[in-house]
């Protein structure tokens, strides 16, 4: 595997160094960038796999970087991490706000933010080409987003499409609602579990006679077996 490039942009050399150290002993490949200005440079010459982003930045503040990055086709995909000295809940709102993908309070420790970076890159991490998931009758196929019950189409909206791919990828496991909103929804998402139980019924509802499969578990979750007795 190739080491991921992390552009980091950032104008104390000191925090930078310390950074960089790590993250090159953690297999990454670590390109410093000053400010906005030189980052452009980094970014026009080679995309990086991830951004780590002051907030704090001489001339254009990280904030307004995250902003014109994600707007941008280049960048669009490319995972930010945003470093900050701030700490209050309205900086960590609008930090995502700008497109981060994560923020990350000063003073951090290096551990921390090197579980961080390895989480975002796993999200965004582009799902292998032309997987089939199989569970007796029913296939699901990632790379057509088709979903096939007993040889015939099913017809399911994009968030129980990847509801059932998930769930379909660990069958026979319970998962509880907060699980699935983080892993279906993303962590970042401030939504309701009962909005879980609500694509849960839809899910149900489009597998039509397949609904079965996914389980209800009281007091824990939901789970998908392909080992239910109707298909067996
Ligand atoms: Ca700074």
């Amino acid at each position: 595997m190739k080491t991921p490039t992390v552009l980091l942009v950032e104008d104390e050399p000191a925090i930078a160094e310390l950074i960089s150290v790590n993250l090159r002993h953690s297999g990454f490949r670590p390109i410093w960038a000053m400010d906005g200005v030189a980052a452009q440079v980094e970014i026009d010459d080679a995309v990086p796999d991830l951004i780590l982003l002051d907030w704090m930045l001489p001339g254009e503040s990280g904030l307004n970087l995250a902003k014109k990055w994600r707007a941008h086709p280049r960048t669009k995909a490319t995972p930010i991490i945003m470093l900050t000295a701030r700490g209050e809940e309205s900086d960590r709102v609008q930090g995502l706000d700008s497109g981060a993908d994560d923020y990350i309070a000063k003073p951090f420790s290096t551990k921390e933010l090197l579980a961080r970076i390895r989480a975002v890159l796993r999200r965004r991490a582009p799902e292998p080409e032309e997987k089939v998931l199989q569970a007796g009758p029913l296939s699901l196929d990632t790379a057509t987003y088709r979903v096939n019950f007993q040889d015939k189409p099913l017809k399911l909206g994009p968030t129980e499409f990847k509801l059932l791919q998930f769930l379909m990828s660990h069958a026979e496991r319970v998962h509880t609602r907060g699980q699935l909103l983080d892993k279906v929804w993303g962590d970042h998402v401030y939504i309701e579990e009962r909005t879980v139980d609500v694509h849960v019924k839809r899910l149900r509802e489009a597998l039509g006679e397949a609904g079965v499969m996914v389980e209800t578990v009281r007091g824990a979750g939901y789970r998908f077996t392909a080992q239910h007795p109707a298909f067996h």
